[in-house]
């Protein structure tokens, strides 16, 4: 089962892409002609008012790029016959249904008990374990509540609010944050196996860092990590585990949305500079070069991506 966009594996893709359907808008199911470059598409554009959520597993899929691709509802249901659209529709119900229980019964979506060394070390761009899949945790231990002790610890450590377990090369679906970003400030939230809900409208742009973008203090007038601009949804409607595995839901909005969406494409293996616009993602160019050259030097293996291969 293959679905790889920059790098990163989705279980949408793959399960849509293999049975051909997707969910359309309360109706059933639409075809599509080519869902990895529709996947693409959606990836590099900004979350927009119009996105919603497959049905099916939860990714978010905008229906304007539906629509660009000729793949709407409306214009498929014109072109066969009612009977036919009957049997189709519930052919890929069945169909996505069934891919969808396979993919439960993977067991290798699934993390087991956690494996990680400590101390823990924040991962830096270009390492591919910032780009690989993370796995759903199902096992809610003593592991998990250390692994999140030590989180917290380093993220304190680095000055960071914010991090995912990819970044400390554990690759499960966790993240911790405190708005504050002190020790015994703020609030710690710990989220397992989150999930965005729902968007918010209106969007904001803030000049974001990232713990795995160092810039190495090599000049003080320098922020310690690559900042720049990303645009974003004000607020989030999140679904996740806590610690104990008990589901909880809650609206976050402004600094905390950023903070959340960030971690979260962390989960996804997005990285932040992913959504950057042309002219920002050019401002900081030099800088990803040099950490590209830095990974090349410490391993002795050559970057995985770099910056100046992205069109
Ligand atoms: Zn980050």
């Amino acid at each position: 089962m293959q679905g790889t966009v920059g790098g990163s594996w989705r279980p949408c893709t793959a399960l849509l892409h293999q049975s051909g359907f997707r969910v359309a808008k309360g109706l059933g199911f639409a075809r599509f002609s080519s869902f990895p470059d529709l996947h693409r598409r959606w990836y590099r554009s900004h979350v927009r008012e119009d996105v919603r959520r497959c049905g099916v597993c939860s990714s978010v899929w905008d229906q304007r790029d539906m629509k660009k691709l000729g793949v709407g509802f409306e214009a498929w249901r014109e072109r066969l016959p009612r009977r036919e659209l009957l049997s189709t529709v519930v052919a890929g119900r069945r169909s996505v249904l069934h891919e969808l229980q396979s993919l439960r019964n993977d067991e290798a979506d699934y993390s087991g008990q956690i494996e990680y060394e400590s101390p823990l070390q924040v991962v830096l761009y270009p390492d591919p374990r910032l780009r690989a899949k993370n796995k759903i945790i199902n096992v809610f231990d003593e592991k998990l509540q250390q692994l999140v002790q030590e989180m917290f610890d380093i993220m304190y450590k680095t000055d960071g609010v914010g991090l995912a377990a990819p970044q400390v090369g554990v690759n499960v679906r966790l993240m911790v944050y405190n708005p504050v970003g002190e020790r015994g400030q703020g609030e710690e939230y710990v989220l397992v196996n989150p999930q965005i809900v729902k968007y918010g409208k209106n969007q904001d742009v803030f000049a974001e860092g990232c713990l795995s973008f160092p810039t190495f203090g090599s000049d003080p007038k320098k922020a310690p990590t690559i900042e720049a601009d990303v645009e974003r949804p004000k607020s989030v409607r999140v679904e996740a585990q806590d610690i104990k595995g008990k589901k909880f839901a809650m609206t976050l909005k402004e600094w905390q949305a950023r903070i959340f969406q960030h971690e979260y494409d962390h989960l996804e293996g997005t990285l932040y500079f992913d959504r950057m616009s042309p002219e920002v993602l050019d401002s900081i160019q030099l800088d990803l070069k040099k950490l590209e050259e830095l990974y090349e030097q410490r391993t002795g293996l050559p970057a995985p991506e770099k910056i100046s291969n992205r069109k």
